[in-house]
């Protein structure tokens, strides 16, 4: 009587949002000062002072039904063509504004990409780790994700690996760098590797591969490591972005997706975006925050808190005997688990008020992610309670 897909998607458990809800329950128990939730990933640094100034101003002096009114569904057009010019004047001439689409984050981005370039019985090549909600994505719509294992210990992805899961079915490869939830930038060579092998692979089945680069935290990288343009490298990539973490504004729902206009069957691929996100729902997103997006277009949020929140993080937990992966980017920490089961480690890890997330939602069973977007304060009261998780499970240096 209904789709059993859409079914198990709406009674599937979000591991991550029931685990902020429990740390919600202790501190509302013990007190917020007693609890360390690392579960989700919401900036917890303010937006810039230019987006609220930004908003204020047009609440004052903007017309205020313009500035409540549908907008066209790709967006404003001021604010597709300051975007364009942003990308073009930062990492190279690869956009018009008619390839840009103001979206709902970067998930909305994602999701009428996928909708739009495949067909039932195509394939995704999605690496591990990866964000949980793509295989949602990509199945939903009746294509088939296919995921290939990342290297051991780096986490940068296993090429040969790569090559041998490309066929003649694949329709759209998946990066997601700065990485959720590893934390790790792939470096050039890494792109360069994984884009020749797409160009042999579409010179030998005939037919075009997209590059969705899925680029959330693109602004969120630390000791000026570079995070390549993949437009630098592969004609057929479209970009999926979100002022979510840049700008600190998850809640408002604003990215989008920026189509290169070398890609191969350039206008096609807009068309097909823009059906499928007329499919999905999509009317416009907010009039009122593409607004304050034009004007700030080029501002970031204090990366700097995340990247001392990484330092003190990285380094307790190491001392005290834990892996990690080393994280370039992103706010987030991969650490292996001490015992096989992720699962079981961060239940034992609740007992000391500590809110971990298991990997095995985003294909690593044996790993287990640490948020750090938290206040630097609950990092370093948190110590205390990793250094006796540690002792718990045998781990301990100290
Ligand atoms: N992609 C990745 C890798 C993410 O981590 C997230 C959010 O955490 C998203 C996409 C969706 O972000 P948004 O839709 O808020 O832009």
């Amino acid at each position: 009587m209904f789709a059993q897909n859409l079914i198990d998607y709406g009674r599937k458990p979000n591991v991550i949002r029931d685990l902020s809800a429990y740390a919600g329950a202790r501190k509302a128990q013990i007190g917020p000062e007693n609890v360390f939730d690392f579960s989700i990933g919401s900036p917890n640094v303010p937006p810039p002072p230019e987006v609220h100034a930004a908003m204020l101003d047009l609440l004052q002096h903007a017309d205020p039904v313009a500035i409540h009114s549908y907008t066209p569904a790709p967006g404003l057009m001021s604010l597709r063509q300051t975007i364009a010019a942003s990308i073009n004047r930062r990492f190279g001439d690869h956009v018009d504004a008619s390839g840009i689409f103001v979206t709902a984050g970067a998930s909305g981005a994602i999701a009428m990409a996928l909708k739009g370039l495949t067909q039932p019985g195509d394939e995704v090549i999605i690496f591990t780790p990866h964000y949980m909600e793509y295989l949602i994505y990509v199945e939903a719509y009746g294509a088939k994700a296919v995921i290939v294992k990342s290297l051991p210990d780096t986490f940068q992805l296993d090429l040969p690996a790569f090559e041998a899961a490309l066929t003649e079915k694949t329709r759209v490869v998946i990066l997601n760098s700065p990485n959720n939830p590893s934390g790790v930038i792939y470096t050039r060579e890494t792109i360069q590797g994984l884009t020749d092998a797409m160009k042999a692979a579409e010179a030998k089945f005939g037919h075009p591969i997209y590059l969705l680069s899925d680029e959330p935290y693109r602004e969120l990288a630390y000791d000026g490591v570079e995070v390549p343009y993949l437009m630098d490298f592969y004609d057929d990539t479209l970009v999926c972005y979100s002022y979510s973490k840049t700008l600190s504004i998850p809640g408002e729902r604003m990215g989008y997706l920026a189509i290169c206009r070398r890609c191969a069957a350039y206008e096609d691929v807009v068309d097909v975006c823009s059906g499928a996100a007329r499919a999905l729902g999509h009317i416009c997103t907010s009039n009122l925050y593409q607004r304050v997006i034009e004007r700030c277009v080029d501002v970031v949020a204090d990366v700097d808190y995340y990247k001392r929140n990484r330092d003190v993080l990285v380094k307790g937990l190491e001392d005290l005997g834990f892996t990690c992966v080393h994280p370039d980017g992103a706010f987030y920490l991969f650490m292996k688990s001490p015992w096989p089961d992720s699962m079981a480690f961060c239940e034992k890890a609740k007992e000391y008020e500590l809110m971990l997330v298991p990997g095995h939602d985003f294909g690593v069973p044996e790993y287990l992610r640490v948020s750090y977007c938290v206040d630097h304060e609950t990092i370093v009261r948190s110590l205390p309670a990793f250094a006796r998780l540690a002792q718990a499970c045998g781990v301990s240096k100290v």
